[in-house]
């Protein structure tokens, strides 16, 4: 099952549990050859992952991130790949939307306090570190102070979406996202689509915007899910894509990178369009 090719992967950089360079010797061990790395709103963990990619023979290491966006009632995520860690005016709009995640983060620390569960922001900053600071630091403070067993349950209880501590934060619209990643160069792929309400009518206003991809072979979509996407991909003239969105955090079962179905003509198709791109030398 595994892939030649994996675009969708979190380091320390934000909520993911391995250093950039511990997650590029993870994914070139599994056979990955293609494989992006893209941390939320941050582009932080490149340096390291680029400096480890030289070390692994036939792999290549595409800058991304995942940039978390807002519609209605619904979250929506868009990676932009082949973005440079070295645009200015990239960073400037990355370093706002971290920005925002200080902000909202303690919010929910405070709003979880009211309630009487009393973790403290220094400890969430703590576990974050340098990364983009995100709800799964969140709910690993309230998993140490017992007050879930597991993250997972820290968002069913308390802080998903619809959940008694969920603050907002700034986003930007998908479209604006799209539109930010092809200005600087880059390539924008919808992440993990299989539960956005009426997909073809965003599939038709971002493929309009200029999004060139879609995530169909995504982490454990059952084959169905996958079918059904991998048709709405075709619909709205989307390359077809996929990533593990492996983090570290999810427990035994996490697929690691590299552990999904995207098949090779996938990822020969998406190569082609991305030598088309301006930003087609940033690989390592
Ligand atoms: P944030 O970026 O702070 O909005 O947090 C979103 C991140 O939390 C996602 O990228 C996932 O890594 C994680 N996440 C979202 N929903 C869940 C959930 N139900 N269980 C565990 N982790 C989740
Ligand atoms: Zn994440
Ligand atoms: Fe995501
Ligand atoms: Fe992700």
């Amino acid at each position: 099952m595994a892939s030649k090719g994996d675009f969708h992967t979190h380091s320390t950089a934000s909520d993911g549990v391995l250093s950039p360079a511990a997650l590029v010797d993870l994914a070139a061990s599994q056979g990955v050859r293609y494989h992006a790395l893209t941390d939320h709103d941050s582009t932080e963990g490149i340096a390291e992952a680029r400096a480890a990619a030289t070390k692994h023979a036939g792999y290549t290491l595409i800058p991304g991130v995942e940039m978390g966006t807002d519609i209605e009632g619904a979250e929506v995520h868009m990676l932009g790949l082949y973005l440079s860690p070295d645009d200015p005016d990239l960073q400037e709009m990355l370093m706002r939307l971290r920005a925002g995640r200080i902000d909202r983060g303690y919010g929910i620390v405070e709003k979880l306090r009211g309630m009487g569960i009393m973790i403290e922001w220094e400890r969430v900053k703590q576990l974050a570190g340098d990364a983009s600071v995100g709800r799964p630091h969140i709910a690993q403070a309230l998993v140490e102070g017992g007050y879930v067993a597991k993250v997972a349950d820290a968002f069913d209880r308390w802080i998903g979406r619809n959940g008694p501590a969920y603050v907002e934060r700034d986003k930007m619209t998908p479209a604006e996202s799209v539109a930010c990643i092809v200005a600087r160069g880059g390539l924008a792929c919808l992440a993990h689509p299989a539960d956005l309400d009426r997909l073809d009518a965003l599939l038709d206003e971002l493929a309009a915007a200029g999004m060139a991809a879609m995530e169909v072979f995504y982490k454990d979509y059952p084959p169905e899910t996958v079918e059904r996407l991998r048709q709405a991909a075709e619909r709205h003239g989307l390359l077809p894509l996929g990533g593990s969105d492996y983090h570290g955090i999810f427990g035994n079962n996490e697929p690691l990178p590299g552990n999904i179905s995207l098949p090779d003509d996938a990822i020969e198709r998406f190569l082609e369009r991305a030598a088309k791109l301006p930003n087609k030398d940033l690989v390592h």
